[in-house]
């Protein structure tokens, strides 16, 4: 098993919690929009709105999961396989928690 160097998973874990942050952010100005919205009733907009609502609320738990597995020290490794994770994929994606193989199976 290869363990990354702590300094580099220290700077992964930073920026993942800064990305976190913004994350928590986006969403509470939706819900604020939401809310001035009020009985507005836009389908299209509402729709808008609740997918946005969505694809962060996925990105959270997948930082979430990142976060936990830096903290049991399994950062890097594919939570499907087991095999490692593509450096150049955790350089785009450093959040990714399964490998490039693994999410193409997930996708088919
Ligand atoms: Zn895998």
């Amino acid at each position: 098993m290869i363990n990354f160097p702590r300094k580099l998973t220290v700077g992964i874990q930073r920026f993942l919690e800064r990305k976190l942050m913004e994350l928590k952010r986006n969403e509470k100005e939706l819900k604020a929009t939401k809310e001035r919205e009020g009985d507005v009733d836009d389908q299209v907009e509402h729709f808008e709105n609740q997918v946005k609502a969505n694809f962060i609320q996925k990105q959270v738990v997948q930082i979430r999961k990142a976060l936990t597995r830096l903290r049991l020290g399994k950062y890097g490794i594919c939570e499907n396989c087991g095999q490692m994770i593509d450096t150049d994929r955790l350089a785009i994606n450093p959040e990714a928690t399964i490998c490039m193989k693994c999410a193409q199976e997930d996708e088919k």
